[in-house]
């Protein structure tokens, strides 16, 4: 029987049963043993890593499955990946020429569903006359706080989604914690494939394609629309609906039909989400700006 140095537990073995902590002995405290076990943490995080990010892209609800059924030990936690997709997504975000979401001030200003219905343009003007700058100058400003809030207020759309799942999940028998890790697999997601990976070069494959298409056929009427239409809606049509179909089909358990039909209807949720989050950032950013 040996007593754990950590908690002062008894055990036999090399782990102690109750923390965790393994036993040392005088072999590990030498120089090579200290670089063996470095290299093992190191490359276990990596692995980790790696099959977390495979189960996320190729089976689509499996993390949330495996988490809920307390298989955690081979994977990332939820808030950990979502966290790391985070961090991702603003390090790669200023290299694609989609806005995404950190949404400038002209953004704001002009291509948002509630630019022309809620008095933007005033709240904007109140902020810069209160805050004694000029339009160009506030403009800076304002995108360097908008840009610094958004990193934290992205995850104001994880339990939002959570509670779509709440209603369309209804009388499945998932607590609502299953649907917050839904959601933060989700989103984890969407910052890596969609808004990293996807998007960074299909505007070049649309674009791409149109111009092979004129240059063949010449400029027929749907090809301007088509490309626009593409351009916005195809990486979700492609991916987010299929990706929603299988996670909810294989978390969820729905049958072919229901997941099908709620994958698209959810496509509008998860806009309406979208839209939420980018008004508050719009109010906190002039708020405290
Ligand atoms: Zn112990």
């Amino acid at each position: 029987m040996h007593t754990c140095v950590s908690c002062g537990a008894q055990y036999e073995g090399n782990f102690c049963p109750k923390c965790g902590e393994r036993r040392i002995t005088s072999a590990d405290r030498t120089v090579l043993a200290f670089l063996r076990r470095a290299f093992e943490e190191v490359t276990d995080v990596d692995s980790r890593l790696i099959r977390t990010f495979k189960q996320l892209v190729r089976r689509p609800g499996a993390l949330t499955r495996a988490f809920a059924e307390g298989r955690r030990k081979p994977f990332l936690g939820p808030v950990q990946l979502f966290l790391l997709a985070n961090l991702a997504y603003f390090l790669i975000q200023p290299l694609s020429s989609f806005t995404g979401y950190n949404t400038p001030l002209d953004s704001q200003l002009e291509r948002q569903v509630y630019s022309e219905k809620l008095p933007v343009a005033d709240w904007v003007a109140a902020a810069t006359s209160s805050a004694g700058l000029d339009d160009t100058t506030f403009e800076v400003v304002y995108n360097n706080q908008s840009e610094l809030l958004a990193r934290s207020l992205l995850v104001i759309m994880v339990p939002i989604l959570a509670l779509w799942l709440a209603v369309i999940a209804v009388g499945r028998g998932k607590p609502f914690v299953d649907h917050v890790v839904f959601a933060l697999h989700f989103y984890a997601f969407d910052l890596i494939v969609v808004h990293c990976l996807v998007l960074m070069v299909w505007p070049y494959i649309v674009i791409g394609a149109a111009t092979a298409l004129q240059a063949l056929i010449g400029t027929p009427y749907w090809l301007n629309p088509a490309a626009n239409f593409l351009l916005e809606g195809g990486a979700s049509l492609l991916i987010t609906v299929p990706y929603l179909f299988f996670a909810y089909r294989r978390f969820y358990g729905m049958g072919a039909l229901v997941a099908m039909a709620l994958a698209f209807v959810s496509l509008f949720a998860l806009q309406l989400i979208t839209v939420t989050y980018r008004l508050l950032l719009l109010l906190v950013s002039l708020a405290t700006v």
